[in-house]
Parts: structure tokens; C-alpha cells; sequence
């Protein structure tokens, strides 16, 4: 896999004389001082959606290519006992807490699981943690955002043309969603969705089925009994046990690997980004820890790559840039990183006074109301059954387009990188407001003698973050950060704050593939120096 190694001391001395700030690389000399680099010609920071789509373009393109995951692969067992479950939680529900972070809180062992819940100023965030990142633990819900609604979220130099024409088919290929079909719809679990699109209809609210991407025939089994229930059972936040979830390690990861060029790397997380001297023949070292299951540093390892693709998350990736740039590591980092960030406008909806509806199954998100025209702000509402919600509720989740008025700051006595979400802002509130709107609407058209529905609006947590090295901002239109050739971001962090009233997966992968088609056309070396890039066939 090595093309060589040289000694890390050499390496970080040569560094610090080449970019002068001799305090901020103490700080990895000391940390990494007995290492030696592995040298590779792409790093991918990260395995969810930005980092699948990175991964497999540059396999196929025969760059050699390490992919650095801080969490655990999760293969689906043949007992199908693969992840926890909200019945009955073990430490595989959560990152690295001792008590779980959905619902009541039950403690658990501390271990590497899948779920994590970030409590920052103003705002909670929950991440996906390990090989697939954020896809195994979504909802499934592949969300197109309709051209009206794109260019409140995206800069105009984005052709929506162009993402629908080419990106977001590309990606529809490989993920394969689809909406429920109708035997199961109409099957005793997924009553919910079936009298949330009847209401909306009564209310005069356009609304429809969702893609998904599931397989519905694993569904069918476990209605059937062949395949244990989960699914259809509300269980989907902690990784669905049948496999029906069509998540990244079942598709674009794999196809990956397949090519030869590419090798996952779980249980690595990287803690610092660092130039490399300018005669190496790399541009950047990454530092990482190896952890075991239990998050406990057993190794420290660096890497030194020519390209390296930020995928991390958006609240990863703001993490290591504000990190890089506050340590001086990599000071030509903008003054727009860490900037941006907004929370898709996401609230919870908790609707009472509901006729029966079996709102705690028929998992994910399978269908929406969208009320664009809403006179505040538009907002999308997704159905979203909870497990343990009582009969006469059901939950939803708002979508709008918040201002992306969110920033990340290095907070040194803690050596932590932090968001700072202003909740109060009349312009945040805002969204709040809309969705309140339209569940008015949808309640008062549903007000009977025998039920009369109020919703109670909760914004403050969000699985959608997004921004913190944004398109135009810190980064080119191509997601090349600004001040470093050879540093791509290419996860959610490139988007301002919302997806045009959407769950964001699906552009984030549409926007990775754009990111990819242009750094595979346009690879400095191979214009420049008209020299094929060194790869190595197996790793
Ligand atoms: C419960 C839940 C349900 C959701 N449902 C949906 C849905 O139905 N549809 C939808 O569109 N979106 C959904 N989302 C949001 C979706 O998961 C994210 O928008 C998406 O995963 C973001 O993609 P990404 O590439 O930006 O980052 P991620 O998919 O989050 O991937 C980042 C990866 O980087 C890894 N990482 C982070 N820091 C480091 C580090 N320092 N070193 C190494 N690795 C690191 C993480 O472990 C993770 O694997 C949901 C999210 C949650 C939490």
C-alpha cells in the first residue's frame, strides 16, 4: 500500500520552518513524534454520502485511495441482530456515551455505535457514525428539491439543469429508492402516513409519497414473517436488522473496494490536517488516532496524501478546518471556513388529539406535505413514525430554509471546535413560524367531534446539518477549498443551511458527483505536467 515512509520527526521539523509557525506544530510534533507517515496519493476524510461518492470516483479512476472512518463497519448479520434496537438498547445504538441519546435515556456500555447526539450552543446535531456514515442511521428519504425552492439553498453558479439532468440521476442509479408500494402502504402498519396524506389532502396541502431507499421485497418478508420485524416496526435510527436499508456500505462502498484502489480504514479518527513540506512530493499529513470498540486511542498513525477530500460531515468537517486553521496548520484556509451553517429549518412536530393512526410503525419517512406557498416561508413536512408514541399522536418533522447564520469557533481551553446556533434570531424563528402555519391549516381542515388536532412545534435538535465550508464561500463552485490546491470538501458542509425545504442526503451525493466529474477533468498534475498519477494496483 506504501509507496515509502519517512521519518514523521524530519517531516514536522521541515514543516514548521515552511510555514513559520513553529507553537501550533509542537502541539502534533509531541503527539505524533514516534510515527511515520503512510503515503497514498488520496485520503478521503470521512464514508457518508460526500465521502462514498469521492471514494468510488477515484477507485474507478485508479487513485489509490485510503478512506478514514471513526466508526465501525456494520455488515448485516444472518441472525439480523446486526445494531440495536429501541426496545432493547446496547452500546451499538450510540457514539461513545454512557447512556443512550434518543428517547428516555437507558445507560449503556460505552462503544463505537452508530448514532451521535452533539449538544452545542443553540442547537443539538445527530450524526451517523461508522462505515456509511449518516446512511445508517437516515430514513431512507432520496428528496429531489424542486428548481423554485433550489436556488434559496444553492448559489445561482449551481445549474439545476445540470444536477437534474445528469447529478441527481447519477446518483439515483446507485441508491435505487423508490416510494412504498402500494400493498404495503396499505398494510395495518402503515396506517400513519396513509391518514397524515388524507388530512393534508382535506386541508387542501399538496402531498405525496417520498423515494426511499429501501428494499421494499425485505419489507414484504418481514410483514411476512421470513424476515425479522424492524422496519415495519418503527426501528430505523439505530440501523434496520432485516438489511432492508439500502445504505452506502450496500452499493456505492463496496463498488468501491471492487475497484482495487480503494481500502476503508474503520476506527480512524483523524484529529488535525497539517501542510507537508513542499518538497515531499505531498500536500497534505493527516493525523488521526486508530481506536478499538471502546474509543480507546491504541495507535496514532498519519498519513500523507497529494489529494485529500474533506467528508466528514458538515459537523466534521467545519471541526478539522477550524482546527487546522486556528492551530496554524493550514493557515491559508479562508476566513470563511467555519461559516454558514444552518440546521434545514428542521423541528419536530408533535401532533395530539389525532384519530387512531398506529403512529409508532411503518418505518421511515414515506411520505410529505409540501407548502411551499406558505405565506412566512416555505415548509415541508415528513411523516415520521416514533416507536413509542401513543395512539391519538402523530409525529412529523418540519423542514424550511433557515438563514445560514450558524458558526463554528476553536474554543482552545478545550482544544474543541464548537458551533454557536442562534436560536432566537427573529430570522430563525421565522421557520419556526411557518411550520406552525401549516399545521394549523392541517388541523383546523381535520377538527371533528370526535378529534380535534393541535401540534406542538420543537425546533433545537437537527439530523440535517449543514455548511461550514461553504460553495462560493470557502470553496470554489467545485467544492476546491480556497488557499489549498489539492483540498476538496465534498459532504454536507458545502451547503449554506438548508436543501430547498428537503432532507439533504440526495444533493449532498448530486453535488459529490459534481465535485468528482471536475477533479477527475481537471487534475493539476495530469494538466499541468501532462504525467499520469502514480498508482499502486493493490493496496
Ligand atoms: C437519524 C437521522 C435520520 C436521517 N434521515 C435522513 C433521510 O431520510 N434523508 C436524508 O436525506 N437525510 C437524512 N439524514 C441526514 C443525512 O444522514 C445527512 O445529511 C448525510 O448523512 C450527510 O452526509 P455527509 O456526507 O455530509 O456526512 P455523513 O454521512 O455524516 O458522513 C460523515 C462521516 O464522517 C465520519 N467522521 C466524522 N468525523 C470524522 C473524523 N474526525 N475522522 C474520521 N471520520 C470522521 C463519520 O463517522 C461519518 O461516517 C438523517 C440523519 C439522521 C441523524
Amino acid at each position: 500500500m506504501l509507496h515509502y515512509k519517512f521519518n514523521c520527526r524530519s517531516l514536522l521539523q521541515a514543516t514548521m520552518f515552511s510555514i513559520g509557525l513553529a507553537a501550533p506544530l509542537y502541539y502534533s510534533y509531541y503527539t505524533y513524534a514516534n510515527a511515520s507517515d503512510e503515503l497514498v496519493d488520496a485520503i478521503v476524510i470521512g464514508s457518508g454520502f460526500g465521502g462514498a461518492v469521492a471514494a468510488l470516483r477515484l477507485g474507478e479512476a485508479g487513485i489509490e485511495t485510503i478512506v478514514l472512518e471513526r466508526g465501525l463497519a456494520w455488515p448485516i448479520t444472518s441472525a439480523q441482530d446486526t445494531f440495536a434496537t429501541y426496545r432493547k438498547p446496547d452500546g451499538r445504538s450510540t457514539w461513545l456515551s454512557p447512556k443512550t441519546i434518543m428517547f428516555e435515556p437507558v445507560p449503556i456500555d460505552i462503544y463505537t455505535g452508530v448514532l451521535e447526539r452533539k449538544d452545542e450552543y443553540g442547537i443539538s446535531v445527530l450524526c451517523g457514525a461508522g462505515v456509511g456514515g449518516g446512511s445508517l442511521v437516515y430514513n431512507g428519504v432520496t428528496y429531489q428539491p424542486p428548481h423554485k425552492l433550489f436556488y434559496q439553498s444553492l448559489p445561482r453558479a449551481i445549474s439545476y439543469e445540470e444536477m437534474d439532468k445528469i447529478y441527481y440521476p447519477r446518483v439515483r442509479a446507485i441508491l435505487q429508492p423508490s416510494v412504498i408500494p402500494e400493498d404495503i402502504l396499505a398494510s395495518s402498519f402503515y396506517q400513519s402516513p396513509r391518514v397524515f396524506m388524507e388530512q393534508a389532502s382535506r386541508a387542501g396541502l399538496p402531498n405525496h409519497l417520498l423515494d426511499i431507499a429501501l428494499d421494499w421485497d425485505i419489507v414484504r418478508q418481514e410483514i411476512n414473517g421470513t424476515k425479522v420485524a424492524s422496519t415495519i416496526i418503527g426501528e430505523i435510527w439505530y440501523g434496520i436488522n432485516s438489511g432492508s436499508k439500502k445504505s452506502l456500505d450496500q452499493n456505492y462502498l463496496p463498488r468501491a473496494e471492487a475497484t482495487g484502489y480503494v481500502k476503508i480504514l474503520p476506527l480512524h479518527i483523524v484529529t488535525l490536517i497539517t501542510e507537508a513540506p513542499s518538497n515531499s512530493g505531498y500536500r497534505f499529513r493527516v493525523l488521526s488516532n486508530q481506536i478499538n470498540d471502546s474509543g480507546e486511542v491504541i495507535r496514532r498513525k498519519s498519513f500523507a496524501c497529494r489529494y485529500l477530500f474533506m467528508a466528514a460531515g458538515s459537523m466534521g468537517t467545519s471541526a478539522l478546518l477550524v482546527k487546522s486553521k486556528a492551530l496554524g496548520t493550514l493557515p491559508r484556509l479562508n476566513s470563511n471556513i467555519g461559516l454558514f451553517w444552518g440546521d434545514n429549518g428542521d423541528a419536530s412536530g408533535n401532533r395530539t388529539g389525532m384519530p387512531p393512526n398506529n403512529p409508532g410503525e411503518g418505518g421511515p419517512a414515506v411520505a410529505v406535505i409540501e407548502h411551499y406557498d406558505n405565506p412566512i416561508s416555505p415548509t415541508a413536512l415528513v411523516t415520521t413514525p416514533i416507536w413509542n408514541a401513543p395512539e391519538g399522536t402523530l409525529p412529523s418533522l418540519s423542514m424550511g430554509i433557515p438563514p445560514a447564520v450558524g458558526k463554528f469557533s476553536y474554543e482552545a481551553a478545550t482544544d474543541s471546535v464548537r458551533l454557536f446556533w442562534p436560536s432566537e434570531f427573529l430570522e430563525v424563528q421565522k421557520v419556526k413560524q411557518a411550520a406552525e402555519f401549516t399545521y394549523s391549516l392541517l388541523d383546523r381542515a381535520n377538527t371533528t367531534s370526535s378529534s380535534q388536532p393541535t401540534t406542538m412545534v420543537t425546533p433545537g435538535l437537527t439530523a440535517h446539518p449543514l455548511g461550514g465550508a461553504v460553495l462560493g464561500k470557502a470553496c470554489d463552485f467545485y467544492g476546491r477549498v480556497l488557499g489549498y490546491r489539492g483540498l476538496y470538501v465534498v459532504d454536507g458542509a458545502l451547503i449554506a443551511g438548508s436543501a430547498g425545504c428537503t432532507n439533504p442526503s440526495f444533493t449532498i451525493a448530486a453535488l459529490a458527483e459534481r465535485c468528482m466529474d471536475k477533479f477527475l477533468t481537471e487534475i493539476p498534475e495530469r494538466r499541468f505536467q501532462n504525467t499520469p498519477i502514480q498508482v499502486k494496483r493493490n493496496l
